[in-house]
């Protein structure tokens, strides 16, 4: 069944060789019920669906609308460090692409609506606690100012899916202005499908990186600007105390983009190594090591990248990607001042910063704080008489003797601007979704309505901004699946 032309589609990943997706098609819902429609962002889409049947149908893929053209993306992976040839949407599709007002092109994903080409052993459906969590989270970096994908519906299908527990399968939607990862380059590298890996590099240009279209070296110039989009984007999670979790090479956008949210959390008391998912079992994407990570699959990356040179042109070329790489670390740590400066009121950063912020972030770790609240609360020390600074440790009065020159009311906008007060917490998402398990869906929408406005202080339950205590802690989160 199709309707009329609702979404004005408009396709182009699917004019890629057929060898960059597989059809698919959605399963048919039992019984959807629409949970939540992004409103606000529907709008920025252009998008005009008011019939509340219409939208369920649509986003639970029930009814394939006019223009859609679904496809599973293809895509290879290094998962923990070891590469698996093939793995591509096995439990989400491309249900098509339309353009903005602003003449941004997006990506409209279905997530959970069944197994593709892809699937392997899975069976392609999401239940409602992952979907949900993957709203909650994406709207809250998006509104934390964090490149990400961004969520568009939920709907749960009216079907049970086997997990541990029969638990309500649901679909999410979401939308990107990119859905092509480190890995997606890796499928057409390993296969030698150089061809194909240059009319990816060229979609990618085209799409996302148009000041690129008249490069003379664009392999090496893309490396470029997909390294300081990841650098940005792992310094922006650090500075909000993020953890993604599944830093996969498939889990990683070449457009700085976070995606895939997986086990990720926000982290509550501060430490260095914390380590939230249950599978990762080394804590090879421990919140300290995100950095590294970042750069070992940017080097990934420039090994897909360095096979489009010709073989006399290879070695050069490769002593230009190792230089470019060398570079990472001056990148990162420039990001990583600029977004935690401003957190500690210091609106010039200069290089000599970095120590104060360590001495900071060492000290919260030493005591055990909660790193969202240790940073909100710090503008209200702002104002305070230095004597205060005793049990600050030997922090307080370096920064404040750093902050002096500064008006102090532009010092504690800029930190209230920088440090949030309500973040996703992970003992609040637990709760909201065992309770949307039950059939309750207010907690969600309480929830999700707060995080809107992060920076904002609202009139609303202490729970929101408490640290959990001792026996609501979260000690481990889940893949999505
Ligand atoms: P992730 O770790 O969530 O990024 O997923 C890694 C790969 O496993 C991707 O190719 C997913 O599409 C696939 N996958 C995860 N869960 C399922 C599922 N329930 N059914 C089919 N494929 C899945
Ligand atoms: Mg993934």
């Amino acid at each position: 069944m199709s309707v009329n032309n609702p979404i004005p589609f408009d396709n182009s990943y699917i004019k890629l060789p057929k060898e960059f997706y597989s059809k698919a098609t959605p399963d048919t819902p039992p019984n959807p019920k629409l949970i939540i429609y992004n409103d606000e962002h529907a709008s920025e889409l252009g998008l005009t669906l008011t019939d509340q049947s219409e939208i369920t149908n649509i986003f639970s893929g029930k009814v394939l609308p006019e223009g859609s053209a679904p496809v599973a993306m293809v895509y290879s992976g290094h998962q923990f460090g070891h590469f698996s040839p093939r793995l591509g949407d096995g439990r989400a599709l491309l249900l098509g692409e339309l353009i903005d007002r602003n003449n941004i092109r997006h990506d409209i994903h279905l997530k959970g609506s069944g197994p593709t080409e892809y699937s392997r052993r899975g069976d392609g459906k999401a239940t409602v606690g992952p979907a949900l969590r993957e709203y909650l989270v994406s709207e809250a970096m998006h509104k934390l100012g964090i490149p990400t994908t961004r969520a568009l519906a939920v709907v749960t299908t009216g079907e049970l899916v086997q997990r541990e527990l029969p638990l309500p399968g649901a679909v999410i939607t979401r939308t990107s202005k990119s859905l092509i990862r480190v890995g997606t380059f890796e499928y057409f590298a390993r296969h030698g499908d150089t061809q194909n890996l240059k009319q990816l590099l060229n979609y990618c240009i085209k799409r996302n990186f148009s000041e690129l279209k008249n490069s003379q070296d664009s392999p090496l110039d893309f490396f470029k600007s997909v390294m300081k989009l990841q650098a940005t984007l792992t310094a922006k999670w650090m500075s909000v105390g993020f953890i993604h979790g599944v830093m996969n090479t498939d889990n990683s956008s070449v457009c700085g983009l976070t995606i895939d949210y997986g086990p990720c959390a926000f982290m509550d008391h501060f430490e260095h190594n914390r380590v939230f998912s249950s599978i990762d079992r080394n804590g090879r994407y421990q919140f300290s090591n995100q950095p590294s990570i970042t750069l070992w699959n940017l080097t990934r990356l420039a090994e897909c990248l360095l096979t489009l040179y010709s073989e006399n042109n290879r070695e050069e070329a490769t002593l230009k990607f190792e230089e470019e790489i060398k570079n990472f670390e001056p990148i990162f740590s420039k990001k990583w001042l600029d977004h935690f400066a401003p957190k500690l009121g210091i609106i010039s950063p200069v290089q000599s910063d970095l120590e104060l912020i360590k001495k900071w972030l060492d000290y919260i770790e030493s005591k055990h704080l909660d790193f969202t609240n240790s940073f909100r609360n710090l503008s209200n020390v702002v104002n305070q008489n230095n004597s205060t600074c005793n049990e600050f440790n030997s922090f307080c009065k370096i920064w404040k003797k750093r902050i002096e020159s500064y008006d102090i009311n532009q010092v504690i906008s800029t930190m209230n601007m920088t440090n949030p007060i309500y973040i996703p917490r992970n003992h609040l998402i637990e709760d909201m979704i065992t309770k949307a398990i039950d059939g309750d869906f207010q907690p969600f929408i309480e929830f999700n309505s707060l995080l809107e406005n992060p920076y904002t202080e609202q009139n609303v339950d202490q729970k929101y901004t408490t640290a959990p205590t001792k026996e609501q802690i979260v000690p481990a989160t889940f893949c999505g699946t």
